[in-house]
């Protein structure tokens, strides 16, 4: 799985999670959406690094996050 999924038809083309990505893994897609939008796009998901800014800026809750977690290991606030 991806670590960054974007909602194609959620997303109004703002260009705002593709502004403030830090590592510029994000990309707008040539395509239109049915609004007539191009939604963003992770481009280069190597360079991600799920540090979510990309959702928390989206206006739209057009992106969701996944941080990888290696078998055994525990992250704060995930149980
Ligand atoms: S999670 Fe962070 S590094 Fe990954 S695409 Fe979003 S803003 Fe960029
Ligand atoms: S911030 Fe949200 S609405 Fe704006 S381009 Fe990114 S995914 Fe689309």
């Amino acid at each position: 799985m991806p670590r960054v999924v974007f909602d194609p038809e959620r997303c109004k083309g703002c260009g705002l999670c593709l502004a403030f990505c830090p590592t510029r893994a994000v990309g707008m897609d040539e395509g239109l959406n049915r609004m007539g939008y191009h939604p963003a796009v992770l481009l280069d998901e190597a360079a991600c690094t799920s540090c979510a800014a990309c959702a928390w800026v989206c206006p739209d809750l057009a992106v969701e996050v996944y941080v990888p977690v290696k078998a055994g290991e525990r992250r704060a606030g995930v149980g």
